[in-house]
């Protein structure tokens, strides 16, 4: 069943995603060779407690950590742990937290000092075909636009589509329905209306499509060993077209500009 949420609703989810832009923006800035993925998650954890928030993932099915942090060949999954971070990484970040009972769902890959130009386009592809599926979430439109739309972004780029992992509705749970796969065709699957909120996120990797399951139950990893990257918004469906939600607060709005 597709939960459709009120403005109000809305409203409450992109305060949630603004928290969420933070958490992963503040990781970002810890993200430098020697730390462990562990200390980011406690980094995290802290500031979102402070700012009256509850990581969403932290015994969502069990999951231990509050954030999923995936280096490298981990697509998604990765629990906070030893890894000690290394210069030319790409380090996943994915954060889910519930403000006032609503919740906003972003994952952002980073590439550590110096990166090599394949994997930096990797960054620049995932990003660019989870905002081409965006700019298909309006009304009218089905899930299979989105899907689509992501698809044709990775694979014109050489890249792979992981297709055992999907999108999905967010706000009143973690994953709603409907699930939105990042390959599909035009005009099928759920129609979009407004008041929709998906979780719309590419998880992409240089070599192939296929990936396994880490012993832990949870980390996902590339078959082959490439590369991978996952980058997601969520985004609300309005009458005038997609808006973000997980966006950070602008300058001007955190009162940094006079
Ligand atoms: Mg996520």
């Amino acid at each position: 069943m597709i939960i459709r949420k009120s403005l109000r609703e809305i409203e409450g989810m992109a305060r949630a995603g603004e928290l969420v832009a933070e958490t992963i923006a503040l990781v970002g800035e810890h993200i430098q060779p020697g730390i462990t993925t562990v200390e980011l998650d406690r980094i995290a954890d802290e500031f979102i407690r402070e700012q009256g928030g509850v990581p969403t993932s932290k015994g969502y099915r069990g999951f231990p950590a509050a954030t999923c942090i995936s280096p490298n060949s981990m697509v998604v999954h990765g629990i906070p742990g030893e890894y000690r971070v290394e210069d030319g990484d790409l380090i996943s970040v994915d954060v889910g937290i519930t403000l006032d009972g609503l919740i906003a769902d972003s994952a952002v890959t980073f590439g550590v000092g110096e990166i090599t130009s394949e994997a930096q386009r990797l960054l620049d592809v995932c990003q660019e075909a989870r905002d081409a599926g965006i700019a298909q979430a309006r009304p009218g439109k089905h899930v299979g636009d989105i899907s689509r739309a992501v698809q044709v972004v990775v694979e014109a780029a050489g890249f792979s589509v992981v297709r055992s992992l999907v999108g999905h509705g967010v706000g009143r749970s973690y994953h709603e329905d409907p699930q939105v796969p990042n390959f599909g065709e035009p005009g099928r699957g759920a129609s979009l209306q407004t008041g929709m909120t998906l979780a719309i996120e590419p998880m992409i990797t240089a070599g192939g499509p296929d990936v396994y399951l880490h012993d832990d139950e949870w980390s996902i990893s590339t078959q082959d060993g490439s590369l991978a990257a996952h980058f997601e918004h969520t985004v609300a469906i309005l009458e005038e077209g997609p808006r973000i939600l997980t966006l950070a607060k602008t300058p001007a709005k955190a009162g940094l500009l006079p």
